[in-house]
């Protein structure tokens, strides 16, 4: 414990020395690159952008206890918490099932922030039921060559590498002819096609694949046992907000209350509204239990007491709960809620529109609510399909 409180205090001077005040604004997507450049630099350096990866690994080889306390103590000052498709979804893939080349040479690079990969799953016909995927590699020499489509692919436009579903075998049964390849995105026969989203912004694409080529060192896992790296991938994904209450309300010590004041700059007179206040305070409970509710099964699982994909309730829960805060945030604001543009609105209003908008996506992307709970249903619950 005075280790951890030593921790904490090391914690604590390291974002004094970094993290200057105009900083502490949480994941935000506009810092300033000469602002957020050093952070990232700084954090890299400690091993602290993956904590609890092995050190080998560019990771800081914290245990779970000092990872937990450096996060909270990030989040209490609203500190930029640097993650990516890197950090929360193929690093931890990796890690489980990578070759020691594949970590080597992945890894590090993820750890320092230096190179961007995208997730290539989804394909058109190909979401929810996204084992009928169509995109194809085939074997030439020590290379794969691939040919096919993928969509929804966010940050495909800006990312350096691509873990990418393909079909390797056209006459296995769906799930056993998919391969997991990882290849890079600055070649020829690859092209990315931005889509522009409902809040005016361009987060992912189209990508298409004519020849494009991979190594076949960087398959990841059996050839044709993809489908069971994916899943693994897919938890990771659905872990990374619904495993706590760190998405909802900024930060974990921020109350729902704290928050819409933060975003809407809520007068008093709206919290006396009754309607909204037994809506604040429905969301406040529920994120407090979907916290505890997480913290627990991570715990019963640590103790071998259950060992069952609990991901998706998280991502299910979370996903609402999200959606719910920025409803509430919405009617709090009244008639200043609903600016898409014009002189009648505050910067920070025309935002906080776009945010609902965007917030829509969020039960959507790693599976859709409907598919958390078939999964809940089928995997968690033992239902008969
Ligand atoms: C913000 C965002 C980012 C994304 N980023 C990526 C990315 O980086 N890489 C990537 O590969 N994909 C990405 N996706 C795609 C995402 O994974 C798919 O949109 C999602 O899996 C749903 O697939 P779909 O859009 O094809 O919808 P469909 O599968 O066509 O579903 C349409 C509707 O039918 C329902 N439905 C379908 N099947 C069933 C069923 N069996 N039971 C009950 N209901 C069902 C769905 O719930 C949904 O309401 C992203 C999506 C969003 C919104």
């Amino acid at each position: 414990m005075a280790d951890l409180e030593a921790f904490k205090e090391e914690v604590r001077a390291f974002i004094a020395e970094h993290c200057p005040q105009e900083l502490r604004v949480g994941n935000r997507m506009d810092i300033p690159g000469e602002l957020l450049g050093p952070w990232v630099k700084a954090l890299a350096d400690r091993g602290w952008i993956t904590p609890d990866w092995p050190t080998e690994y560019g990771g800081g080889g914290l245990d779970r206890k000092a990872t937990a306390a450096l996060r909270a103590e990030l989040k209490a000052v609203r500190a930029p918490i640097i993650s990516s498709f890197g950090t929360s979804m193929l690093g931890p893939t990796l890690l489980e099932y990578g070759t020691e080349e594949q970590k080597k040479k992945h890894l590090i690079p993820i750890s320092k922030h230096s190179i961007r990969w995208c997730q290539g799953f989804s394909e058109p016909g190909s979401g929810s039921d996204l084992a009928s995927l169509q995109c194809r590699a085939e074997r030439d020499g020590d290379e794969f060559v691939i040919t096919g489509q993928k969509i929804w692919t966010t940050g495909a436009d800006r990312a350096d590498w691509i873990f990418c579903l393909v079909r390797t075998d056209f006459d296995a049964p769906k799930h056993e002819g998919i391969s997991f390849v990882l290849f890079p995105m600055n070649q020829p026969g690859v092209e990315v096609a931005p889509l522009q989203l409902i809040d005016g912004t361009a987060h992912f694409s189209q990508v298409f694949f004519d020849g494009a080529r991979g190594s076949v060192d960087d398959l990841v896992g059996p050839a044709n046992g993809g489908w069971t790296v994916a899943k693994k991938l897919l938890q990771h994904e659905r872990s990374t907000d619904g495993s706590s209450d760190g998405g909802i309300g900024g930060s974990a010590k921020e109350t729902i209350v704290d928050f819409v004041k933060r975003e809407v700059g809520m007068e008093d007179g709206v919290l006396a509204d009754p309607t909204i206040r037994e809506r604040l305070a429905a969301q406040e409970i529920d994120k407090r239990c979907l916290g505890l509710t997480m913290r627990r099964a991570a715990e019963e699982a640590r103790a071998g007491q259950i060992n069952r994909d609990i991901s998706s309730i998280g991502k299910f829960r979370w996903a609402n709960m999200v959606k719910n805060e920025q409803d509430i945030a919405m009617d709090a604001a009244g008639t200043q809620g609903l600016g898409w543009e014009g002189a009648g609105f505050e910067a920070n209003q025309l935002e906080r529109t776009r945010k609902w908008l965007i917030t829509r996506a969020d039960s959507i992307w790693g599976g859709t609510n409907e598919i958390q709970l078939n999964v809940i249903a089928k995997r968690v619950l033992g239902l008969p399909e």
